[in-house]
């Protein structure tokens, strides 16, 4: 790991891409020592992680976890969730949160693999560039960046980066992207602010960064290892004065 290097003032000095490319390793090289070391290890193939991931909109994880057990003890292969009627998927899935929605969407997606590979797993993705294995992601039912970076990632190790609401909102705050920069943008440049081997790296150590400190309506300024290089930082340490003496400023409203 390169040593922290970077201060207000040289940061000062840069502009754009180079600005936020800088803030980016920043991040990396002064988070790692909280939260780090981080390994990439698959925790799914990645048919189960895209099939997860599903489970995992608007919702918790522990919730989709639930679910995707129960999915798996009720329909052992995926071939059994295609053959089963929407109605009794929604049910083993009920712990996760929108059953009727996801049910028939999980049963669309392993349908639409099997007749479009003949097989039912995705594992052939890791052989396309990555463009083309997001692009043919991205055609199923359901399926966003996020979606599609987790798979992509944390299934099979290539370089695209998920970010999820904690990744979007540390990024906002920190500068790594502008204040209306929209998700899917924030995907395409962050993708692109630190090189492909460090990317699982970089979205573990913001997410984890996001739950712990950078909390959304609260953050914890004080313990944030990047707060003299946060635009947002000033923002808050005002807010929280004006609260002390006051009344309450919902400052995580709008950061
Ligand atoms: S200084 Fe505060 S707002 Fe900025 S990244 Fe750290 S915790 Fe978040």
């Amino acid at each position: 790991m390169t040593p922290s290097r970077l201060t207000a003032d040289s940061l000062s000095a840069l502009r754009g891409t180079a600005r936020r490319d800088a803030l980016a390793g920043e991040a990396v090289t002064r988070l790692d020592p909280m939260y780090g070391p981080i390994v990439w290890a698959p925790r799914f193939n990645a048919l189960e992680e895209l099939i997860f991931t599903v489970l995992t909109q608007h919702t918790s994880d522990s919730n989709a976890e639930v679910a995707y057990k129960s999915l798996r003890k009720i329909f052992p292969t995926w071939m059994d969730v295609i053959e089963a009627g929407p109605a009794e998927i929604a049910q083993a899935i009920k712990h996760g949160g929108l059953a009727n929605q996801k049910a028939p969407r999980i049963r669309e997606i392993l349908r639409i693999i099997l007749e479009r590979t003949g097989r039912l797993e995705l594992e052939f993705l890791a052989s396309m560039p990555l463009e083309e294995a997001r692009a043919w992601l991205i055609s199923l039912p359901g399926v966003g960046k996020k979606t599609t970076g987790i798979v992509l990632n944390f299934a099979l190790g290539m370089p695209a980066m998920p970010v999820d609401t904690h990744i979007y909102r540390v990024a906002r705050r920190l500068g790594l992207i502008g204040l209306k920069t929209n998700v899917d943008k924030a995907h395409d440049m962050m993708e692109i602010q630190i090189p492909p081997d460090e990317i699982f790296r970089y979205h573990t150590l913001l997410i984890t960064h996001g739950r712990q400190v950078c909390k959304a309506q609260r953050p914890l300024c004080g313990e944030c290892p990047m707060a003299d290089l946060c635009a947002a930082k000033p923002v808050f340490d005002k807010a929280f004065q004006a609260e002390k003496y006051r009344r309450p400023v919902r400052a995580g409203q709008t950061l």
